[in-house]
């Protein structure tokens, strides 16, 4: 029988049947792929655990019937950290349905993959959690296509302007911005934009030293939600509770 074995990332996980739960993982070489852990949600499974979302696993399936069934199962982090904290647990969660919301099944996206997981491991220890849902975000958007454009107009390469345009995703130039039409335009201030090249040009450490409060930060935060909701057409459903967290952290 065909089987699938590589490590993966669980995204999220839904009951199926009495005991089963169907888990989507996202597969180093495989993509995002759907697989059955039969019994998992009896107490006494060594699946229990082993996939709950937010687990990087290393896995082996059968591939036979309507959809692959999970033979072997261990995990390679838990990301406990992540699990304890309210807070790290909204962002956490928010960046899995972003990768879910992101990508088809079966297409291999190894480069996002690397990216959550690494991610993930940040956020288990940074304080900075705006921070790095936003360098994560602009990190995922370049490796789906839709790069956010910030040193010259995306249209030609002209000196950027100042208004956003959200589904560019990027700044236009005030002649080719009188084109666009009415776009969704949204006016980013110099302390956002500042961040904004610091967050995605430089690495994670350059962003780690900073001392919160940052200045921009909101900003950048309510940026990234329109370019990310105009890439998936939708909100994520998580949204929600990462405002809620949002809006508890500022006080
Ligand atoms: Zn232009």
């Amino acid at each position: 029988m065909p089987q699938v074995k590589a490590e993966g990332l669980i995204l999220r996980s839904s009951n199926l049947g009495e005991w089963d739960r169907l888990v989507v993982v996202l597969a180093m070489g495989y993509g995002k792929v759907r697989v059955v852990a039969k019994g998992a949600r009896k107490i006494q499974s060594r699946y229990a655990s082993v996939t709950q979302p937010l687990t990087h696993l290393r896995f082996t399936a059968y591939v036979g019937g309507k959809l692959p069934t999970l033979s072997q199962a261990e995990a390679l982090e838990s990301f406990r950290p992540l699990r304890e904290n309210l807070d790290s647990l909204a962002y956490a969660l928010y960046i899995l349905e972003l990768v879910d919301m992101s990508l088809v099944d079966a297409q291999p996206h190894d480069d996002i993959l690397s990216l959550a997981i690494a991610c993930l491991h940040i956020l288990s220890h940074t304080e900075h959690r705006e921070l790095l849902l936003a360098f994560f975000e602009l990190r995922l958007l370049a490796r789906l296509g839709f790069a956010l454009e910030l040193g010259v107009c995306p249209r030609c390469a002209g000196l950027p302007g100042e208004h956003l345009v959200v589904d560019l995703p990027g700044f236009p130039c005030h002649k080719c911005s009188q084109r666009e039409g009415p776009r969704t335009q949204i006016r980013v201030n110099g302390t956002a934009m500042n961040l904004l090249s610091k967050l995605s040009g430089g690495d994670w450490r350059a962003v780690e030293g900073l001392s919160a409060p940052v200045a921009g930060e909101r900003e950048v935060a309510a940026v990234l939600d329109s370019i990310v909701f105009a890439k998936l057409e939708k909100r994520p459903e998580s949204h929600a509770f990462l405002c809620a967290i949002r809006v508890a952290a500022r006080g």
